[in-house]
């Protein structure tokens, strides 16, 4: 093989391997160096797509036991096979790491098995398994060596007992108490997985309100239904020690204002208190800047502070560590690389929260544009009046639409909704093309559709709504 290479990029999850593809389709020669064996990064191995399997899954096995009686499917006993359920999750991990494999092929992008190090701006070396080493020539790099869990001071994660989300995508049996500290979107996911398959779930949150960043509107909408589901709370405490006494752990915590203690005890923690980014040692070698959490700091071009260095996705500072965020900042960087004009428009990335009902936002919540001193108004619908969310039974949420007071742009949008992660789709074009909340409410929308009740949230803007 020869060695030179116009770009190698480090790390193949969703940044890595899609600027890789990018890069190849505009005639740049590039390889993609993993260090796991099969491609994908977190998000296809132990983070989106696990998650979001056992989650299909243990949604069935809860509407199978509790709902499909009242639409008239009658079955015998439901019995949950939870080796098989992994297995199928499993499956679904390998169609889709293999899935890039064939894409990488397809694209003529070289594929570097090993760890790959930065020696230089044009060296890269890759070492495999075996300990061979091999040096690379290159014009570019693109560092997408993403994230990984983070622990509380004090708490060792082992994941046997105290598992990070990796862990907690792969218990062997459902645990009869588990304990969930974070209640961010992998928390609360996991937390919905695990409830369903029949474990007693206590969420442990410093702050006194789950998913932060979110709006407060949606977050204590969502806070009541996860409390109809049975998840238990525990809202403004810190988590002061977790021990492990006779293979239980012992999880003690604070209230921050009652300064009341407690413990609980319980078959498993699942530490879910965020990631940080995975800075390789050759970055700290090479005095690459980081900012100060220790992100890789890059600039509107995704250039890190030595050239034609570049860096994307969870490991750069900036955006938040999504997905979709980091392929858009792969394609981006190849673009820009190539001579083009790639960009990524941090306004408008959506989040979303794939329990049940679902969760999605995108652009700004109230609370923000109340910080930023900006004047809206809003229109908020209930699932409790849109005709399909009534025949499915999913009434549950609402859609809030945040428009500029006066120019009547759409500035933000957040859906609680058991279709919400593809109805936020529209929103983010909207908002993409400066929509208003007007276009919103005068586009047809197909009846009888969740979306119908984006237009009526738009309507409901300008005070108008139809079915409410
Ligand atoms: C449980 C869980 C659920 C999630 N669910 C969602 C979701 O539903 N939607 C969403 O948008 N995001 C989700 N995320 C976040 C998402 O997984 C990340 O934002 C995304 O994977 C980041 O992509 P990335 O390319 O920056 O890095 P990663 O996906 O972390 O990939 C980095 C890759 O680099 C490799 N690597 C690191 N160092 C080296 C080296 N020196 N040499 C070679 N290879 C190296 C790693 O092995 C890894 O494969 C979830 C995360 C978790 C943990």
């Amino acid at each position: 093989m020869n060695n030179n290479f116009d770009v190698i990029v480090i790390g193949s999850g969703p940044g890595g391997y899609v600027c890789a593809i990018r890069s190849s389709q505009l005639g740049l020669k590039t390889a993609c160096v993993e260090t796991r064996d099969t491609l994908g990064g977190t998000c296809l191995n132990i983070g989106c797509i696990p998650s979001k399997s056992l989650l299909h899954s243990s949604e069935f096995y809860q509407k199978a036991n509790s709902e499909f009686n009242d639409l008239g499917i009658e079955t015998g006993k439901i019995k949950l096979n939870l080796s098989k359920m992994m297995s199928n999750k499993s499956q679904s991990i390998l169609n889709l790491t293999k899935g890039i494999e064939f894409l990488f092929k397809k694209n003529k992008v070289t594929q570097l098995h090993g760890k790959g190090s930065v020696l230089a701006k044009d060296t890269v070396s890759v070492i495999d398994g075996s300990g061979k080493k091999i040096s690379y020539k290159t014009k570019n790099i693109v560092i997408a060596t993403g994230s990984i869990p983070t622990s509380l001071p004090g708490i060792k994660i082992d994941e046997k007992i105290i598992v990070s989300s990796t862990g907690a995508l792969s218990f062997k049996k459902v645990p009869k108490e588990l304990v969930v500290i974070g209640g961010g979107y992998i928390g609360l996911e996991l937390s919905s997985v695990w409830k369903r398959l029949g474990s007693n779930v206590t969420v442990i949150e410093f702050l006194d309100h789950i998913i932060p960043g979110m709006d407060t509107d949606i977050s204590n909408e969502f806070k009541k239904i996860l409390d109809k589901q049975g998840i238990n709370f525990k809202l403004d405490n810190k988590v002061t020690s977790v021990n492990i006494i006779n293979n239980k752990a012992v999880v003690d915590f604070t209230n921050n204002k009652s300064k009341k203690r407690e413990r609980v005890e319980c078959d498993k923690v699942l530490v879910a208190v965020g990631r940080k980014a995975n800075v390789n040692q050759d970055v700290h070698e090479l005095d690459i800047q980081l900012d100060n959490q220790k992100k890789i700091q890059v600039n509107e071009k995704f250039e890190t502070s030595i050239k034609n260095i570049y860096a994307i996705g969870d490991v750069v500072n900036r955006g938040p560590m999504l997905a979709h965020k980091a392929e858009e900042e792969g394609i981006a960087v190849a673009e820009l690389i190539a001579g083009q004009a790639g960009h990524v428009n941090y306004d408008v990335i959506p989040a979303v929260i794939y329990t049940s009902p679902e969760v999605a936002m995108v652009g700004k919540t109230e609370e923000q544009l109340k910080k930023e001193n900006i004047k809206y108004k809003v229109g908020k619908f209930p699932f409790l009046a849109n005709s399909r969310a009534k025949v499915n039974n999913e009434t549950e949420g609402f859609v809030k639409v945040i428009a500029d007071e006066k120019t009547d742009k759409v500035l933000g949008v957040s859906i609680i909704s058991a279709a919400a992660g593809n109805m936020i789709a529209e929103a983010s074009i909207a908002m993409e093309f400066g929509a208003s909340a007007e276009d919103i409410a005068r586009t047809c929308h197909a009846h009888p559709t969740h979306s119908e009740a984006v237009k009526e949230a738009a309507m409901m803007v300008d005070k108008r709504p139809i079915h409410f």
